[in-house]
């Protein structure tokens, strides 16, 4: 196979057969799981040497431990409900969404759950499962963790897997998840994070403040109202948003890119903060993030900053109609320029910094040096001793209280 196999294709030819290569894949899927499930019932790794399923697939067929691990239970599942194969060889389920429904199919539920998860994702399967089967809320906990102990740091320990069984139950060891957030019924979620100490006095002190509204201190309450807040804030940043628009907001610009914030904020609530790009089949971006106000119009064609001529695109979808305008050529090369501009930016910052931080030793060698009596070791005969370091001193980095710049001369 040639990675290069395609480059003849016309788009749409590529498109038709990127789908249909993955309708073939689907049914060899389907077919692959059939086959492993019916070796899997007739033992049939016993006589080939091997003492599993798991192992005979991993060892002599050579698929990786995750993708054997999920092909037998998909194919034990398979066997039980029959609906499963044909879902899976028709691309209506992939084989996470038959793994996540499996635990919970039961003859009364099996057709009418597999039809509901049709073509959802993994995460949507996630919320189809928590709306149908509700967990009870976690207890809501707030709690210090002992960090894990690291190699060296105690006498004795010699190796990890001994490390590992020191660490007491109910406590996180480093391998656990630092974050998780998981539908738990149609309207919960359950959270859990590990958060520093600074992170753990603010949200106390928010409690505090919050005293009188939320007296009970409970945190799903408080983490709701920061959120909003929070949430408040950055659309007030980002997009300008505003419950009550105020005329003059939109203030007049000598830049004919500038756009008012009167228009940002009427463009961003009719696009509802979604990219607005709907492509051929109909499909509308769904992307949230990184998204950028856009000239219907271009402004290099004369398009003005109007909340008609203005538009919200995720970055790769400005590009993209960017590029269907003026071509991709003259936006490649914009873009180079562009970064170039950006790399010439950062390098005279970083020259400014360094300066900056050579002045400020400089200026505290020679107050140090103004000071300080005199203590400097006699002169030494040897090569070797004329060229050691000698630490004259250590002067703070502008703004940042925790680093220092030490600057070195030899003598
Ligand atoms: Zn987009």
């Amino acid at each position: 196979m040639n990675i290069r196999a395609f480059s003849d294709l016309g788009n749409q030819a590529l498109l038709r057969r990127l789908a249909e290569e993955v309708a073939h894949n689907c049914e060899s899927t389907a077919t692959l799981i059939a086959l492993i499930a019916e070796v899997d019932e007739r033992r049939l790794f016993l006589p080939a040497g091997y003492p599993s399923m798991l192992a005979y697939c991993m060892r002599e067929l050579h698929l990786s431990r995750a993708a054997a691990l999920k092909r037998i239970d998909a194919g034990r599942a398979a066997r039980q409900f029959e609906g499963i194969l044909g879902a899976v060889a028709d691309g209506r389920l992939h084989l996470s969404a038959v793994l996540l429904l499996a635990p919970r199919l039961t003859r009364e539920n099996a057709d009418e759950l597999l039809a509901a998860a049709t073509h959802k994702t993994r995460e949507e399967v996630e919320q189809l499962i928590a709306a149908r089967f509700p967990r009870p809320d976690l207890p809501t906990r707030l709690e210090a963790i002992t960090p894990p102990l690291t190699l060296g740091s105690e006498p004795g320990a010699t190796n990890v897997q001994e490390q590992s069984k020191s660490v007491a139950p109910g406590r996180l060891d480093s391998a656990a998840p630092r974050t998780k957030l998981a539908p738990f019924s149609a309207d919960s979620y359950a959270v859990q994070v590990t958060i520093g100490r600074g992170t753990h006095d603010v949200l106390c002190y928010v409690q505090a403040l919050l005293g009188h509204a939320v007296p009970s201190r409970d945190l799903a309450e408080v983490l709701d109202r920061a959120l909003k807040a929070l949430a408040a804030q950055l659309e007030k940043q980002k997009f300008c948003a505003t419950r009550r628009p105020r005329r003059g907001l939109g203030r007049t610009s000598a830049n004919p890119r500038h756009i008012p914030a009167s228009v940002k904020c009427a463009v961003w609530q009719r696009d509802g903060g979604q990219c607005g790009f709907v492509g051929e089949t109909g499909n509308r971006c769904p992307a949230r993030t990184g998204l950028e106000f856009d000239h219907v119009d271009p402004v290099a064609r004369g398009g003005e900053a109007t909340v008609e001529n203005v538009r919200l695109r995720c970055r790769a979808h400005n590009q993209y109609e960017a590029e269907c305008v003026f071509g991709a050529g003259f936006m490649s090369e914009k873009r180079a320029e562009a970064r170039a501009r950006a790399k010439a930016r950062k390098q005279a910052k970083m020259r400014a910094a360094a300066e900056e931080t050579q002045m400020q030793g400089a200026a505290a060698e020679a107050r140090a040096r103004d000071a300080a009596p005199d203590r400097s070791p006699a002169p030494a005969n040897d090569a070797a001793s004329r060229w050691r370091p000698t630490w004259r001193a250590v002067a703070p980095i502008s703004g940042c209280r925790n680093r220092h710049a030490i600057s070195a001369a030899c003598t």
